[in-house]
């Protein structure tokens, strides 16, 4: 059958690149009108003043990494009182469990419960229309709201669901994402896992490698009077920091970033320091880029040191390995989890960027965790806002209703789709 095939190839190559991409989903809008995700549906959207009380009262919890225990017991109250079954891990971790009628996949929908800023920290949240202004009230107190809404109406409703769902609430994922790191260390490896943090944009389904590295150098020291042509860690600390800074890169997001964040050491005017220390933050899609990065700035370092005569020393402050570049990735953006909630952003009118940009083999989130475990894993928005990790932050409530749905319409159809009734082996 020549001709079918010749049209066909003819197509082919009329059409840009990304157009001819067609990725499995499981989406299919009939589960929006199911008479339980109906009726869950509609509660998420009646109940929603209550939902924006919440997520206000929750902003206004303190909640610097390490000191969750508020929010923590807050949430785990909410999670019993939907039916859910919860513990509270030696790390902060609470996870509220939802079994499954079949034997479904194990779906993983995380929000992590920290905010950057400190005890002490005026969290009041001003309102002043639809927007809402305080410190952590999007990144990520938006999420936690939305994921309590989706638990209520699905307790409320009814839901039946084949998939069992782990509703889990993160601690320390502003150090390092070390919370979903423990948990999921110390759990039976999950079928999927949504992190929902971020502004509402395309889903992120890569992970971005961050290492941070302290070097320190240290010399015996001298008094001024007597410094001269002795060794001293400031000229070896500055050498350092030069050559690093003529490594060439290509830019984010497929090449690397370096950045010193801290120079620190000394006390005195009147004398050669004994120790400085300076630290890197070095990000990057690509593991093999940034290891051969890591792996220069210690020679750039250690050779500094030896020029100068004086000690040094490295030391590994977090390691969290790198997702890979789009290519890498490819099969990653092929499992439906990514075309699934594409789709459903879609369904819901949210705007997540133009054709063939609403995924990126990036993320920052709880989701890298997944990714580099090789779990199907993916981050989704919360709502729209900005300045993040600022006083000034601030989030637009309404977004927020259709963000709420869209976890609901998610986790159900990646639940509802590949499961076996209990007891069946296929
Ligand atoms: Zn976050």
């Amino acid at each position: 059958m020549p001709r079918p095939f010749h049209l066909a190839l003819l197509l082919s190559l009329a059409l840009p690149l990304s157009a001819q991409q067609s990725y499995p989903t499981d989406w299919s809008p009939t589960l929006a009108s199911r008479p339980d995700i109906k009726a869950a549906l509609a509660i998420i959207e009646h109940t929603y003043p209550k939902h924006v009380d919440e997520w206000i009262r929750l902003t206004q919890m303190p909640s610097p990494s390490h000191h969750e225990n508020v929010r923590a017991a807050y949430i785990r109250q909410q999670l019993e009182a939907a039916g859910l079954t919860v513990t509270t891990d030696s790390i902060g971790n609470v996870a509220g469990r939802r079994k499954g009628t079949f034997t479904g996949p194990t779906i993983v929908i995380a929000s992590h419960m920290d905010i950057v800023q400190p005890m002490g920290v005026d969290l009041t949240v001003k309102h002043s229309g639809d927007t809402l202004r305080a410190p952590g009230v999007f990144d990520n107190t938006a999420s936690i709201a939305n994921v309590l809404a989706v638990v209520r109406a699905m307790a409320e409703a009814r839901v039946k669901s084949n998939a069992n769902f782990v509703f889990l609430f993160t601690a320390q994922e502003e150090i390092g994402l070390r919370g979903m790191d423990w948990w999921l260390d110390h759990n039976p490896r999950p079928d999927m896992l949504i992190a929902s943090d971020g502004g509402l944009g395309p889903i992120a389904y890569g992970a971005l490698g961050i290492y941070w590295t302290k070097y320190t150098f240290s010399s015996e020291g001298s008094h001024t009077v007597t410094s001269r042509g002795k060794p001293t860690p400031v000229k070896a600390l500055a050498d350092a920091i030069d050559h690093i800074y003529q490594l060439k890169t290509e830019p984010l997001p497929e090449g690397a970033v370096l950045n010193v964040g801290q120079v620190h050491g000394g006390t005195i005017y009147n004398g050669i320091p004994q120790d400085l220390y300076f630290t890197m933050d070095l990000r990057g899609q690509n593991p093999v880029l940034i290891d051969s990065l890591d792996r220069a700035i210690d020679k750039i370092a250690a050779a500094a040191a030896k020029r100068e005569n004086v000690q040094y020393r490295k030391e590994t402050v977090l390691r969290n390995t790198a997702g890979g570049t789009e290519a890498m990735l490819a099969g990653a953006r092929r499992n439906p989890i990514v075309q699934t909630a594409i789709d459903i952003h879609h369904y819901l009118g949210i705007d997540i960027g133009a054709p063939g940009k609403e995924a990126v083999a990036a993320g920052t989130t709880d989701a890298n965790m997944g990714v580099v475990r090789g779990i199907p894993s993916i981050a989704i928005g919360r709502a729209i806002g900005g300045n993040q990790h600022t006083l000034a932050e601030w989030a637009d409530g309404k977004s927020a209703l259709p963000a709420t749905k869209m976890v609901l319409l998610l986790v159900m159809s990646l639940g509802e789709n590949k499961l076996q009734p209990a007891g069946i082996v296929p």
